[in-house]
């Protein structure tokens, strides 16, 4: 199969969340300390992997059509094809049943075992061995503590902190695709930490599924933050995502009061209807979740929240629905992430509550709750038009490489032209804001902006 004395070359598309895109790295990691190598180039490759999603209908979508495609390309030339992550946990009979080509399964607890089934698989057929190879087994220990992610350039690291959930909102799957949560040592984070300042990456994002329940001994969340702060060369720390259930006054206190740790907090409300919040086992209420975004407001009114919603869950009324609505028009978010209930595999609700209402309805939901917040967005961007705010460079914009991209602490993207003063990116610079849409901010590091 493979060219002799040739490392095999790998290809690895990854699919969905920032817990995704970390599990590649580490898989990046632990094939690469056993001599494979990587391309971008889908024709080089020996292997072909996708890190799957199985949260979303979107995602998952995807997944199956670029199995459609490589069923031509292993028509044509030996291939072995790995599905990785939560797909390959929760589809593991369809995925083995149904879909020949795909020769290796290993769901989000079995990366280890990753270099040896490839290997297997790329020498199989000169020992006349199948190339199948599974690892779907859940774990109640693997946190990779021991592995660093090989990480793209850049100036973002985004660091696991735990992996798996307990919590079985009834809609999600990823208690079944992750498995019972577990968090890390936090001596391991915080020299991933500095790992990561060393190789440059100085915006550290902390990731889990339920980050702030982050517990190791007597290290809780708020703890684990502030310590990472504190190492030496991070300029921003983040965090996604949180649920509301978690927010002890010390961690409001740690957001509100270090100057390291961002603005911002991603608070997931999923519905404002209390019948609703219980059919999805969130455990808080309408009322519980208002009063913990009006105590983030009391702690420090700049922080900026954000929010996802599903529309249209199993039995949701009209009534229902506008409870939704009037949460978004009271708590002024800078965004939400708005999407239509789709039923996924194996969860609670899958299990008892029909999914009822009908497509049309949840997509004209959907799109009254965008046209309320898009103009509260673009609102509440332009109210910073005329104001200096400090923005970590990070990027060519994508609009034009004459034009750099960062972010505020409060996570709002700001273009400014590269010809108003030199900047290298992982600066943090003093930025005035021209103009605003509800997508960006338009700005210019001058030199009043530079004295502001
Ligand atoms: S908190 Fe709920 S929505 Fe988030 S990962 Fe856990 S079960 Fe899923």
């Amino acid at each position: 199969m493979k060219q002799p004395n040739k490392p095999p070359q790998v290809h690895i598309e990854t699919f969905g969340c920032q817990m995704n895109e970390y599990d590649s790295e580490l898989v990046k990691s632990l094939l690469r300390k056993s001599g494979f190598e990587f391309t971008e180039d889908r024709e080089r490759a020996d292997v072909m992997l996708m890190n799957t999603c199985a949260i979303r209908e979107n995602a998952h979508n995807k997944v199956y059509g670029h199995l459609a495609e490589l069923k031509a390309v292993k028509e044509q030339r030996p291939l072995v094809v790995g599905v990785l992550g939560c797909m390959a946990q929760n589809l593991k009979e369809e995925l083995t049943d149904k879909q020949p080509l795909v020769d290796i399964l290993v769901g989000p607890d079995g990366y280890r075992q990753l270099p040896g089934l490839l290997t297997k698989a790329l020498n199989a057929e000169e020992q006349g061995l199948s190339r199948r190879g599974l690892a779907v087994d859940l774990s109640e220990y693997e946190t990779y503590d021991d592995v660093l992610p090989e990480r793209d350039e850049g100036i973002n690291a985004w660091i696991a902190i735990m992996r798996g959930c307990d919590n079985f909102c009834s809609f999600c799957v990823v208690p079944y695709t992750r498995g019972r949560e577990r968090s890390r040592d936090p001596e391991g984070v915080l020299r991933e930490v500095e790992a990561s300042v060393e190789s440059g990456h100085t915006q550290i994002t902390l990731l889990g599924q339920n980050v702030n329940s982050y517990r190791h001994g007597d290290w809780d969340f708020a703890r684990l933050i502030l310590a990472v702060a504190e190492v030496p060369g991070v300029q921003r720390v983040r965090f996604t995502s949180p649920h509301p259930k978690d927010f002890p006054g010390a961690l409001l206190d740690a957001v509100a009061g270090h100057p390291n740790i961002c603005k911002h907090i991603h608070l997931p409300l999923q519905s404002g209807n209390d019948r609703i919040l219980e059919l999805m086992n969130r455990t808080y209420s309408r009322k519980e979740y208002l009063d913990l975004a009006a105590e983030i407001r009391r702690r420090h009114p700049a922080i900026a929240l954000t929010t996802d919603i599903i529309c249209g869950f199993c039995s949701e009324t009209e009534e229902e629905f506008l409870d939704t609505y009037r949460v978004v028009e009271e708590v002024n978010y800078h965004a939400a992430y708005i999407f239509k209930y789709s039923e996924r595999k194996n969860t609670i609700a899958a299990r008892k509550f029909p999914d009822d209402i009908p497509e049309e309805v949840k997509g004209e939901r959907v799109s009254r709750l965008v046209d309320l917040q898009r103009p509260i967005t673009a609102r509440i961007n332009r109210e910073l038009i005329g104001h200096t705010l400090p923005v970590m460079v990070e990027n060519n914009s994508k609009r034009s490489p004459d034009q750099w991209m960062g972010r505020t602490d409060t996570n709002i993207t700001v273009i400014w032209s590269k010809s108003d003063i030199p900047a290298t990116v992982g600066d943090i610079h003093p930025i005035t804001v021209l103009d605003a849409t509800a997508a960006v901010l338009m700005g210019r590091r001058d030199a009043t902006s530079v004295n502001a």
